[in-house]
């Protein structure tokens, strides 16, 4: 076992042009040395001056801070900077044999999908890390290796889950979730598709990605009400032929785009706008929970003993019960909470919902079968 906290990291993005526009004030600092991330309190405030009082500087500190505010700052952070120093090192524990998780976590519009997944001209984490799987197979295999990659991708909508690789038709069909002793908890039917290029991938990304788009341009911005999970399945099989032994090795890496943090108090207007702001509000505000549970300083703590173990209440959303392992078991884990540079109040609702993760402990397992 390989225990170890959630690792968190936090990024914050340029202004967008309508903020540019406004001549908005960036409430972010963030120094280089130690990590460190300030939220400061606006001090642009107009005559609404009875919430002055909640607005003060706050201090954080992630295991690492990515500026990419400003790209004309030495320490701008561009999707490679944040892919070699925080992605790439999860690639390598997939090759070591140990499941993976990523989630990027934030209100909409605040860079998660910029991070994760990317634009063409600047791919984010995920088409890099699969271009570097690829690479490394290539490049570096292991003697007497063969490599099995495969790769799925689906998103929860409205407590539903919906296959991103096969194309959509008029009726959605939507997913059941099953669990075994075998696999654990899993989506039935889900396309496992087979990749051997990086090439492969990217068909498989853009197919899953018009899905996306589809589905939000029809359904009133489902990208912000839907979380996004990207799959990569390593199966690394090797012979010895001194002992002739065969081991088998299966890693798998999810890198999950959560919905817009905002729908966690959502508090939309009527009829199916509400019933889906519910719904996500439910697989959200139960990842909070989630989280708030595993944060829970005495569930680390033996000597509690004869105080029952907090439970975690996983199986209250499909999204929780789905990230389940990568939540609190057998995965190395990690969160980047993405903020915008201009939101109070959101931002700190990120800030602190990160920094609770950071107390959060997984024990991860080399994931190995010998055969001889
Ligand atoms: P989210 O997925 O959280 O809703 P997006 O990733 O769609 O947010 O980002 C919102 C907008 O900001 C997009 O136009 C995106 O291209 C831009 N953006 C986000 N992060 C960055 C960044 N680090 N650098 C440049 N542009 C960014
Ligand atoms: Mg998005």
């Amino acid at each position: 076992d390989d225990p170890g906290n959630v690792k968190v990291v936090v990024r914050c993005r340029a202004f967008v042009r309508r903020e540019r526009e406004k001549g908005t004030q960036c409430l972010i600092r963030m120094d280089p040395a130690t990590e460190k991330t300030t939220l400061l309190a606006p001090s642009d405030l107009d005559s609404n001056s009875s919430l002055r009082r909640a607005y003060e500087d706050k201090e954080f500190t992630f295991d690492k801070s990515y500026w990419s505010h400003d790209m004309e700052d030495p320490h701008y952070a561009h999707q490679e900077d944040v892919y070699r120093s925080f992605g790439e090192e999860f690639l390598d524990h997939n090759f070591a044999g140990y499941h993976t998780c990523i989630f990027a976590y934030g209100q909409t519009g605040s860079g998660k999908s910029y991070t994760m997944m990317g634009t063409p001209e600047q791919p984010g984490l995920i088409p890099r890390t699969c271009e570097e799987l690829f690479d490394r197979i290539r490049d570096e295999p292991t003697p007497n290796t063969s490599y099995h990659v495969q790769v799925s991708y689906f998103e929860v909508y409205n407590e539903h889950v919906r296959d991103l690789l096969v194309p959509r038709t008029n009726h959605s069909i939507y997913l059941k979730i099953r669990e075994s002793q075998k696999d654990g908890v899993y989506v039935q039917g889900l396309t496992e598709a087979e990749v051997k290029s990086y090439a492969d991938v990217e068909r498989l990304m853009k197919i899953g990605d018009m899905s996306r788009t589809t589905a939000s341009t029809k359904m009133n911005d489902s990208s912000s009400r839907s979380h996004a999970v990207f799959t990569i399945r390593l199966k690394q099989i090797t012979h010895s032929l001194l002992s002739d032994e065969t081991i088998e090795r299966t890693a798998r890496m999810r890198l999950v785009d959560l919905a817009g943090s905002e729908r966690a108090k959502s508090t939309e207007a009527t009829g199916q706008r509400l019933k889906e702001g519910g719904q996500i509000n439910k697989s959200l505000t139960t990842l909070g929970r989630v989280i708030a549970a595993l944060a829970d300083p005495s569930r680390h703590n033996a000597k509690g003993g004869r105080r029952p173990r907090t439970v975690v209440p996983y199986r209250d959303s499909v999204l929780t019960w789905l990230l389940r392992d990568s939540l609190g078991g057998n995965s190395k884990t990690a969160m980047v909470a993405c903020i915008a540079p201009a939101d109070y109040e959101e931002t700190l609702s990120t800030l602190r919902y990160a920094d609770q993760a950071k107390r959060i402990r997984t024990r991860a397992t080399v994931n190995q079968d010998c055969m001889s």
